[in-house]
Order: C-alpha cells, then structure tokens, then sequence
C-alpha cells in the first residue's frame, strides 16, 4: 500500500463503508467423486486509486489499526447473505467458509456477532465455516476452544487454516474443536521428504479416526491433484478446480458441477 498508516486506515474505513470491497469465492470439490463441497470467501479491496490490493497486504494492518472486527463483520455478513440467495448452494448442502482473524475470534463476543448475522441473513448455520489459522490457537489456547465451542453450538462448523505451516502442528491441532483441516499443497510437496511424509500421514490418520474432513488447497496441477488423493484427502481446492469466482460465476459452477480437467500434457 502506497499510503501513510494513517492515510490507510481512512481508506480502509472509507472501503469497508462505501462499497470498496467485494468477495470472491473459490469452490472446493470432492477428491473422488467430484461433487462440490462448498466455496471459500475471499475478500478483494479495489482501490480506484492503486487497483487491487491484496488481502496479505491489508488484514494484518487492519488487525494492527483495529478495523479487523468490522471488516470480519462485513465479510461474514455479505457471505452469509451471498450464500443465503443461492438455492442451489442449499439444496446441495454445501457451505461458504469465511476467514477469520486471531484478533477477530477473540474480540469478547464473536460467536454472538455470528448468531446475528446468521438470524439477519437467514441462512441456515449449517451452510457456513469458519476458517481460523494458529496464532490464537497456541497463545490464547483456552479462550480459543471456548470461542469455537460457542460456534459449533450454534451449528457452525470450523477449520483449522494452514495446518502444517508456521506452528499448526498435529499437537496443537488435535486439542482444537475442528470439523475440517485444511493442507497448503507446500505440505504435500516433496515425497522425498520423510519428516513430511509422515507429518501428512499422521494427520490423515488423525482425521479419518475423528470423522474430520481434509481439504488440500492450492492445487494446481493434474499431479498435486494425484498426490492429495493418494496421501488420503477428502477434498482439494485450487486453479487446478477453479480460480476464485463472482458470486455469477458461483451460480453457473452450481449449475454445470465440476469436471475433472485431467492430465495436462504440458506439465
Ligand atoms: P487462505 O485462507 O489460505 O486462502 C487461500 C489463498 O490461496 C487465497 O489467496 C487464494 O486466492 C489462493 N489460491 C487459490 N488457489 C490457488 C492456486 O492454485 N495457487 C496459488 N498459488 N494460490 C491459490 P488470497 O485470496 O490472496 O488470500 C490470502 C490469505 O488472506 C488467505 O489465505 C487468508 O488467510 C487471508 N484472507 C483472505 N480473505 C480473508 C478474510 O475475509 N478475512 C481474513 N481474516 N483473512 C482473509
Ligand atoms: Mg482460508
Ligand atoms: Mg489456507
């Protein structure tokens, strides 16, 4: 961002109220049969100015200027009324998930926020996933599985983002309350890496044992794709499937399903 602290956060503020940010959705499918699982929600800031800013440039700044509870709101706002209009998204039980900040889910009242914002969309909550990424899971460990515990009851369900990179360690993830993991293709990437090999063994296992669903994401070849069903993964997400989409393009791939493209010769 080409801006003064300052300068940003009035332009944030100024997005987050005038219509400045929109959401893309990226689908995510099933490994075997191809059936669509759901859709990530992915904020997007256009700024007339500078053009698209990047969501890794402006949350943690947000987080650090304290904007990020009310850009969670938003996002979680448009997604569920986004999901909420598309009747094809609920009669094929699938969900959107939203990502959500550390500082965020312990701001003191998020699951309230949530039960909102589900009663103001009327979506049922079912439909919708909650993403969260380890910081919060290893420093505040406590307040976070109480904060999940009150998402889940209200019949949200929650991923654990990013688990294999940073800190997001089988240890810490197996005391979370989670009905999804969710594997960058990084941690699939080399197979001459036994430490990792294993790493991605053990939490397969873990998952299958706990009935909780794995996603691989980023995948982006016919080869990783190949490599998230061998290791045992329920789900992938990536260019491989589809770019992030408008909420159109969500409605059409709703409508058309999802066909393996296969073997790209050129690889
Ligand atoms: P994430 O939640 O792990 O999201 C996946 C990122 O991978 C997205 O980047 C997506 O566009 C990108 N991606 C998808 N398919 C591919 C692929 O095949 N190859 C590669 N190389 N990348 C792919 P994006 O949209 O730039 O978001 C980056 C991160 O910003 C997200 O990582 C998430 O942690 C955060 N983020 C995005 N939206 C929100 C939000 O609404 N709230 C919060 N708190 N964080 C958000
Ligand atoms: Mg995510
Ligand atoms: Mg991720």
């Amino acid at each position: 961002m080409p801006w003064t602290e300052t300068q940003a956060r009035l332009k944030l503020r100024a997005a987050l109220l005038g219509g400045g940010l929109h959401l893309a959705y990226q689908p995510i499918v099933h490994a075997e049969n191809a059936e669509i699982e759901g859709f990530e929600a992915l904020v997007r800031w256009d700024d007339p100015g500078v053009g698209a800013i990047t969501p890794d440039e402006f949350i943690p700044f947000a987080e650090r200027r304290g904007l990020i509870t009310r850009l969670g709101d938003w996002v979680a706002r448009e997604a569920s009324a986004q999901a909420a209009s598309w009747p094809q998204l609920q009669q094929q039980g699938t969900f959107v998930s939203v990502n959500v900040s550390p500082v965020e889910l312990l701001s003191g009242s998020f699951s309230e926020r949530l039960q909102s914002i589900l009663e103001d969309t009327r979506l049922p909550p079912r439909h919708l996933l909650v993403e969260i990424t380890e910081t919060s899971a290893i420093e505040r460990h406590r307040e976070t599985v109480r904060e999940l515990e009150a998402v889940r009851r209200l019949g949200v369900r929650v991923a654990a983002d990013d688990v294999g990179e940073g800190y997001m360690k089988l240890r810490v993830v197996s005391r979370l309350p989670i009905d999804v993991i969710k594997i960058p293709r990084r941690a699939m990437a080399s197979r001459s890496r036994l430490a990792q090999r294993r790493f991605l063994a053990a939490l397969v296992r873990y998952a299958q044992r706990q009935q909780i669903q794995t996603i691989v994401e980023g995948v982006e070849t016919w080869e990783q794709f190949q490599r998230a069903l061998e290791a045992g993964c329920d789900s992938v997400q990536g260019r491989y499937v589809s770019w992030p989409l408008t909420p159109e393009g969500v409605e059409e791939f709703l409508v058309s399903g999802w066909v393996s493209p296969g073997r790209d010769e050129s690889e």
